[in-house]
């Protein structure tokens, strides 16, 4: 139980810390992916100052200074183009030459092409004379470098997200259980205390029932209020003490968690059951049928497996009313033994389906203290089912009835070592 808190714990823990991370690394590289874009903006825009300088306007056509060699200014992913005010390629310069139409009104632009991201900056030129626009420049540059940059900054980013993980989860284990020590120490002592409890109260228990059995053996001399007391006392003194010994098996049940120590006749025990929940059934006027394999064998504690399937008939039995079936079958699939009690009674819903399993948990509390029913019998089931590496499942539907289904590891008859 704790080993699947911790776990649950720990993923929790490195969820939101993924969380986190990834956030983080994102904002990094929005801020960053900017920064870069601004840069090369400026730069952009400093080179089309200059190529604007360089331009004239001259007998009514836009012309760029012959001494201006702009080869040697760009960089070999750069172009330049020069534009008249009516948005006509003048002359153009470089690598990076765009095909574009010229729009001045998307300033920086940046756009791709099959093969390459590009940033474009236009710079309109001012005529020395008259201080109107003569026309524009555009500069272009490939956006490759900054995509490599880009890239080499998501793989340190990912790979830090990476190790950062990998290092929390090992010092999240480390935490979690350190965290989770008092926890378990505190409810082991608890278990402990309720096992103790539960010894200790077995005596006085026991010394209440049969004092007042001997009291009750001469009703003659007891006035009838008082039999009816006495006969009250033995009543609450048997609840208590079915209430103690599902307490204390429990108990005893969650501390040994390994309980297949030998080779178990499942088809044995179930035979047996059967025939000692019979009587009752054909008292309740209920039809109780049966379908069991023979030599089924498992490891496990015989004791605890009788009682794990008492629980489910007795409940079966219980909950059906008089006329209605319950049927125990039982056989080997592959490596598991599936035991069904199946009954056509009240049923269990939906949302209550869950919590059948809990300790203390009935349906109907009222009716549920019959016989001494505490409310432990399908969580000492599930104890059991566990301890023997197996599971115990319901499907149920309320007026219809219910089917509990046990799974439990099979060993092979050649295997088993008699018990
Ligand atoms: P109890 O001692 O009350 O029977 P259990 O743990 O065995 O305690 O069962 C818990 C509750 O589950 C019962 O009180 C009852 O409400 C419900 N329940 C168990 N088995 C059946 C069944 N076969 N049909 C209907 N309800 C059931």
């Amino acid at each position: 139980m704790f080993t699947k808190i911790r776990w649950r714990l720990l993923l929790s823990y490195l969820t939101v810390f993924t969380s986190i991370l990834v956030i983080f690394a994102a904002g990094v590289r929005l801020l960053f992916a900017r920064s870069l874009t601004h840069q090369l903006t400026d730069r952009l825009t400093a080179l089309g100052q200059g190529a604007a300088t360089n331009a004239e306007f001259e007998n009514g056509r836009l012309k760029v200074e012959s001494d201006f060699i702009v080869q040697q200014l760009i960089h070999k992913n750069q172009g330049l183009q020069w534009f008249d005010t009516n948005g006509n390629s003048v002359l153009q310069q470089g690598n990076i030459v765009l095909n574009l139409p010229f729009s001045p009104s998307i300033n920086p632009m940046q756009f791709k092409t099959e093969k390459l991201s590009i940033l474009a900056v236009i710079l309109p030129i001012i005529g020395s004379d008259n201080g109107k626009i003569i026309g524009y420049v555009r500069v272009s540059q490939s956006l490759e470098e900054l995509d490599e940059t880009l890239t080499k900054l998501d793989w340190v980013l990912g790979s830090s997200i990476i190790i950062a993980l990998i290092l929390s989860g090992f010092s999240g284990v480390i935490l979690t259980r350190q965290a989770m020590q008092p926890i378990e120490e505190s409810f082991q002592r608890l278990k402990q205390f309720t096992a103790d409890a539960s010894h200790e109260l077995r005596s006085p228990l026991m010394a209440i029932k049969s004092n007042a059995a001997v009291a009750l053996k001469y009703p003659e001399q007891m006035r009838k209020s008082d039999t009816e007391k006495f006969q009250a006392i033995v009543s609450a003194a048997n609840q208590m003490t079915r209430l103690t010994e599902d307490l204390l098996l429990l108990a005893r049940a969650e501390k040994n968690c390994e309980v297949r120590e030998s080779s178990v006749n499942l088809s044995a025990i179930l035979s047996d059951l059967l025939s000692l929940y019979q009587p009752e059934a054909c008292a309740k006027k209920i039809d109780f049928k049966s379908e069991i394999d023979g030599d089924m064998y498992l490891l496990g504690n015989a004791g605890q497996l009788t009682r794990l399937f008492a629980n489910l008939m007795e409940n079966a039995l219980h909950y059906t009313l008089s006329g209605g079936t319950v049927e125990v079958t039982a056989n080997s699939v592959s490596s598991y033994l599936i035991v069904r009690v199946r009954d056509t009674g009240a049923g269990i819903a939906p949302e209550h389906i869950k919590l059948v399993f809990e300790r203390f948990w009935r349906a109907d509390k009222s009716r549920s203290y019959w016989a001494g029913g505490s409310g432990l019998g399908l969580a000492i089931a599930q104890t059991i089912a566990q301890n023997h590496g197996g599971s115990i499942t319901l499907t149920s539907q309320v007026g219809v009835g219910s089917c509990f289904t046990v799974r439990l590891p099979s060993v092979k008859v050649s295997d088993r070592s008699e018990y």
